[in-house]
């Protein structure tokens, strides 16, 4: 027999509150009917006008840090574990590092009273489709290497290139006219100007980015930037031979320092939001984007904030999410599902299949190849024009684009090509599950999830769907292009509540 202890909270606040008596009789019914040896109690009673402190669920988490005679926490409901999804998600992670279960007497919980995960098989189809995406992604890094030796060579390997640079054949050089206003940037930032000053003199001297105005941000990220004086870092390396200087040392280091001191560019810079694009205010549909703040004491805070708030407060009542919380819920999330010994078999069946299927059919490499003989022939003109003599700037430029567009096509027929070399095993998949999450967190996200949305009171998280990707923005799809699966500690569970 399995024992439990049963937490019961009440809240005088809420209307329709379940009694403590009231909690402890179902939970106790509860016991009774599924074997549960009931071994002890917590009780918090939070009264009107007092700090819900919650002494009691407090004394609970610490116990489950200890060995105990209880291996089950049973409540009323789910949402006796915190004032919301999150904080009741942090709390049942908790719980769940040190060996223990929640179980809801009336609702259903991922995990059942035995352990085992309660997975829908919608869920799990959708999490093997998206694990065999991420071999998909898997020869992207492939390109990706191609890439780096291109950046060895001091190569530009494409994306934006920074303002006050151009690229010619492959090549970084300076742009004269965008390192001018570079300089001015740095020159009167160390002699104590303002962003907005300084945006100022640049409109006096009819100097815009790249045919716009200047704003605050890019003023900032310009002053950061260490190409400026000669290189840039990827992936933890340095690379020192691409981009040429236009600032020297000692004045970016002087900029560096007075940065440091200014609270609005002293932040940000680095964050890595990890569920940028992904994240969504479920109650009017628009992205939530990643944001930072300096608290009075000066250090930076980061989160994510729904679009349609920042842009006016009072149109969306949506409450802004602390960036450490949700994602380590979100990422946390898909790790405890994929994690279980026989989930992670079924998955790897699952994506071993789907990978030999996907080997089979050459259409993607036909496609590539033909994209690629058709570049190189539109090339091959161009050429023949300059060598008569036909050369306009458009031209040129037009050369630099197909180049590096073959380039990178290049790349994707190799990765495509050497799939056939590397079929992936079952064992591979398995390591991936158990490996790779908690190091990669990004990769979870890029390749299983395709969206998350934030209610009020619940999660939801979409896994990612091959056969029918969805437009970006969730208003323009009709419902039949969209299987949705809701995966969230609310919203699966809180339709079975029944009623009171
Ligand atoms: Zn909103």
């Amino acid at each position: 027999m399995k024992s439990a202890v049963i937490y019961a909270r009440y809240s005088s606040e809420r209307q329709s509150e379940q009694s403590i008596e009231g909690q402890l009789r179902v939970c106790n019914d509860f016991a009774a009917r599924n074997g549960l040896r009931i071994v002890g109690t917590y009780i918090d009673r939070a009264m009107t006008g007092t700090n819900d402190h919650r002494a009691e669920f407090q004394r609970m988490l610490s116990d489950s840090d200890t060995p105990q005679e209880w291996e089950i926490v049973l409540v009323y409901a789910l949402d006796r574990f915190g004032r919301n999804s999150i904080e009741i998600a942090i709390n049942k992670q908790r719980l769940q590092k040190n060996g223990k279960i929640l179980i809801s007497a009336t609702q259903r919980t991922s995990q059942n009273i035995d352990g085992s995960q309660n997975l829908d098989g919608i869920i799990l189809e959708n999490v093997m489709i998206g694990i065999a995406e991420y071999y998909s992604a898997e020869l992207s890094q492939k390109i990706r290497r191609g890439q780096n030796e291109s950046r060895e060579k001091g190569n530009f390997v494409g994306g934006g290139i920074a303002y006050g640079y151009k690229v010619v054949n492959k090549k970084v050089v300076v742009n004269d006219d965008e390192a001018e206003a570079v300089r001015t940037i740095f020159h009167q930032y160390a002699s104590g100007r303002v962003a907005r000053e300084i945006i100022e003199t640049l409109h006096e001297q009819g100097l815009s980015h790249r045919g716009k105005q200047f704003l605050p941000n890019a003023i900032y990220q310009i002053l950061r930037n260490t190409r400026y004086i000669g290189f840039y870092t990827h992936n933890g390396k340095k690379y020192t031979n691409t981009f040429p200087s236009i600032i020297a040392t000692e004045l970016f280091n002087t900029v560096q320092a007075m940065l440091a001191k200014n609270k609005l560019g002293s932040h940000s810079r680095d964050t890595q939001f990890l569920l940028k694009g992904k994240l969504y205010c479920g109650i009017c549909g628009k992205k939530m984007n990643g944001e930072s703040g300096t608290s009075f004491t000066g250090k930076a805070n980061y989160y994510y904030k729904c679009a349609t708030k920042k842009k006016k407060s009072s149109a969306c009542p949506k409450e802004t999410v602390r960036k450490e919380e949700i994602e380590k819920l979100v990422v946390q999330t898909t790790i405890d599902t994929l994690r279980s010994p026989e989930t992670a078999e079924k998955i790897a069946d699952a994506v071993v299949s789907i990978h030999q299927r996907r080997w089979q059919d050459k259409s993607i490499l036909h496609l590539l190849k033909e994209d690629r003989d058709k570049k190189q022939k539109a090339l091959k003109n161009l050429l023949s024009a300059v060598e008569e003599g036909l050369l306009t700037p458009t031209t040129k430029n037009r050369m630099t684009e197909l180049e590096e567009e073959i380039d990178i096509l290049n790349g994707k027929i190799l990765a495509e090509e050497s799939k056939e070399a590397n079929l992936i095993t079952k064992e591979q998949v398995i390591a991936f599950l158990t490996d790779l999450p908690e190091r990669e967190p990004q990769i979870i996200i890029d390749t299983l999830i395709r969206k998350v949305v934030l209610f009020d009171d619940r999660i939801e998280i979409h896994y990612n769907f091959i056969e029918k990707p969805e437009p970006d923005e969730p208003d323009g799809t009709s419902p039949e292009d969209r299987r949705v699966i809701p995966f969230s500690f609310q919203s699966s569970l809180q339709s079975r509540v029944p009623p009171p």
